[in-house]
């Protein structure tokens, strides 16, 4: 495999493949560097109904399977390998792997986000065995089990709703006295009656015997201290930045987002960002993919210019 290209794009969900399209079809040699499956944070979703030009929904792998199938069809180059570091000086950028270096005349940092942990005794002791972050993975793991999900904005809702289709009873666990979920998701998680919610409550751990079997909470108002039996719990209470191998590479703002211009430019000539790693990004699948289209124009305007 070549390892010289003029744009190298590090990360394979709709920001990394929209850029490979739209580098690729402006007849650049492109490399997309993705350490999973291609496809990113949306394969994991269900059914995305906020995509454009999907009336009646799609199925989130789905939705990525035809990006990348557009995007090879006009030579994107993929490797599976994780980036590990990145040299930004020089006219040719080295980009580390595990697979050994590549190196790019321009490149697009599209690696998106993490969900966060909780942080709470047991959380790794049983992820795994009853601790999840990602409900369509394992969702059909729990049919007829009462589940918690933790957490209150779209995900952990979309999540909520989803697990509905395996559990015989979802219980969402929320800091707060109101869910943070665009509210269309909030009125589908309040009509389900498989649906529990329990507010103002924090998990301040997770026990259990071979797999998790109760919760402890605490209320965030009164203190009250109880235990919650549960056969699982998934875990949605924010993202994290992949951008450990940036720190003192790129200027990051303190939650570690990427910082970038309107043209997805970061403060390295020739290094863009987009798509959820970047500060101030929509953390939608059709912002991520505008991002990426963004940021391969603006690299091709810079390569033409260079
Ligand atoms: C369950 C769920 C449901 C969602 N539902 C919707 C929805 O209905 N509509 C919507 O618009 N959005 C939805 N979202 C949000 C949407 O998925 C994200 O906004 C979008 O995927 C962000 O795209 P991205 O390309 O920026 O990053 P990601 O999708 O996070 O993709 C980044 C990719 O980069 C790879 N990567 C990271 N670091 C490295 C590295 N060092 N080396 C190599 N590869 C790396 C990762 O493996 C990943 O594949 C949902 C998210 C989840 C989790």
């Amino acid at each position: 495999m070549d390892n010289k290209y003029e744009i190298i794009i590090i990360g394979g969900g709709p920001a990394g493949l929209t850029a490979g399209i739209y580098a690729a079809r402006a007849k650049l040699s492109t490399l997309l560097i993705e350490k999973m499956m291609v496809g990113g944070q949306i394969a994991t979703a269900d059914l995305v109904e906020n995509f454009p030009g999907f009336p009646k929904g799609i199925n989130g792998m789905e939705l990525t399977e035809l990006m990348h199938e557009q995007a090879k069809k006009f030579g994107l180059k993929s490797v599976m390998a994780e980036v590990t570091g990145l040299d930004v000086t020089g006219e040719f950028k080295t980009v580390k792997t595990t697979e050994g270096d590549f190196s790019g005349r321009a490149v697009i940092i599209a690696g998106g986000s993490l969900r966060s942990k909780l942080g709470a005794p047991g959380e790794e002791t049983y992820a795994g065995r009853g601790v999840s972050y990602c409900a369509t993975c394992d969702g059909a793991f729990f049919k007829d089990k009462t589940v918690a999900v933790v957490g209150g904005g779209n995900v952990a809702i979309s999540e909520a709703i989803h697990l509905t289709s395996f559990a015989s009873k979802v219980i969402v666990i929320h800091r707060r006295n109101q869910l943070r979920a665009d509210r269309i998701l909030q009125e589908k998680a309040l009509a389900d009656p498989k649906i529990e919610i329990r507010w103002e409550a924090v998990v301040t751990e997770i026990k259990g015997k071979d797999f998790v079997n109760t919760l402890r909470l605490r209320n965030v108002k009164t203190g009250h201290e109880s235990e919650l039996p549960v056969d699982g719990v998934f875990i949605s209470v924010g993202l994290k930045p992949e951008t450990e191998y940036l720190k003192g590479v790129l200027r990051l703002d303190n939650a570690g987002y990427i910082i970038t211009t309107e043209r997805m430019e970061t403060e390295m000539p020739g290094i863009f960002a987009a798509g959820d790693i970047r500060k101030d990004s929509g953390r939608q699948a059709i912002c991520a993919a505008g991002d990426g289209a963004t940021a391969a124009i603006f690299a091709e305007k810079f390569l033409r210019e260079e």
